[in-house]
């Protein structure tokens, strides 16, 4: 019997590409997962009326786990965020996104090391919107105290148990005194309870400015939702690009692990696509699973790949397919 039940949603776009490349890789690692896939967004929605099934938020919470491919959402109409919907369904307040260097990577940096914690449940993608006039739409941004205290202290508690050296708030407190003043507040009231993690804070465009000028200045950034989105966008760019970040959204009892980027349609079909992110994203659900052991051969074997640099796909200087980059990886576990 698989030792694992995780719930897989290929997604769209490249997503059954990169889902494929990790299956395959967790699979020569010696990880044995009964993979119980459903389809969500469009497919789901044309074959259930819904884009996001009922029967797909149960099986996710039964069997506590699930990895995810990137799914599309429609812009501007058509139905809300999947993706949105999922962390709000299952309560997923924590987006824990690490962004480090590989070697051999063409990058702007080579010594990052940060780990970007985002809230997941609120801020602007509560997606409260309304129409004032027919000239004016108003979106609402939704801090509570107890969303920013349990981020707050998922950080703290994070940076804790891995001997991080720093967090830091991100906010936009001298704009948004009463907003991002609470989020600031919250975290804040968490940092004195962890003395032995240094706490700073940053308005989040001098933020942009350290990362750009020197990414090894920050350690954890401990963000609101929006901020974290377009910071990770930022900091994956000084790694090498989307292809390479993973990340998880977690829960007190669930969590969905996945990559950063999206469902790129650009190259979806060509078999191009770089499935680094998912891969490490799915060496961070084994951890989560207490399988370290397997977590760490997975992660070794994506950096040897890398440090070989014999087989990289395009998006990171390389001409591997998708396919040859997934068996290099499979080469390289021990
Ligand atoms: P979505 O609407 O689903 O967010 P998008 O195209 O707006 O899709 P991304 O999918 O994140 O946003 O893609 C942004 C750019 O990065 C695209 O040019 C895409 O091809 C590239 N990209 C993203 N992920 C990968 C990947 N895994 N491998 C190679 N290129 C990628």
């Amino acid at each position: 019997m698989a030792r694992y039940s995780v719930v897989l949603l290929p997604g769209d776009g490249i997503g059954p590409e990169i889902v494929e490349a990790t299956q395959i890789v967790l699979a020569a690692a010696g990880v044995e997962i009964d993979w119980k896939p459903f389809d969500v967004g469009v497919a789901a929605l044309e074959r259930t009326g819904s884009p996001l099934p009922d029967e797909v938020v149960e099986e996710i919470r039964r069997c506590g786990v699930a990895l995810k491919g990137p799914i599309a959402t429609p812009i501007g109409g058509g139905f809300a965020s999947v993706n949105v919907a999922l962390r709000q369904r299952l309560n997923l307040y924590a987006n824990l996104r690490p962004v480090r260097s590989l070697p051999g990577v063409p990058a702007r940096y080579s010594g990052v090391d940060l780990v970007i914690i985002r809230e997941n449940t609120e801020d602007l993608y509560a997606g409260i919107e309304h129409w004032l006039d027919d000239d004016t739409a108003i979106a609402v941004k939704r801090i509570t105290r107890t969303a920013s205290r349990q981020i707050a202290r998922f950080a703290f508690d994070y940076a804790s148990r891995h001997r991080r050296r720093q967090v830091t708030a991100v906010h936009k407190a001298n704009i948004l005194k009463m907003s991002d003043g609470l989020f600031l507040q919250c975290a804040r009231e968490i940092a004195s309870q962890y003395p032995q993690v240094r706490y700073v804070e940053r308005l989040v465009d001098a933020l942009c400015l350290d990362l750009v000028l020197d990414p090894e200045r920050h350690d954890v950034l401990l963000c609101p939702n929006l901020y974290g989105d377009i910071v990770s966008d930022l900091a994956a760019g000084l790694v090498g690009g989307l292809g390479l970040t993973p990340a998880a959204n977690i829960g007190d009892e669930v969590a969905v692990f996945e990559a950063v980027h999206g469902s790129a349609p650009d190259i979806a079909g060509k078999g191009i696509a770089n499935p680094t992110a998912l891969i490490l994203a799915s060496a961070m659900m084994l951890a989560h699973l207490g399988d370290d052991e397997a977590a760490a051969r997975v992660e070794r074997a994506v950096v040897e790949t890398y440090r070989r640099g014999r087989a990289l796909p395009p998006d990171v200087g390389g001409t591997a397919t998708t396919r040859e980059f997934t068996q290099a990886v499979v080469a390289c576990i021990a």
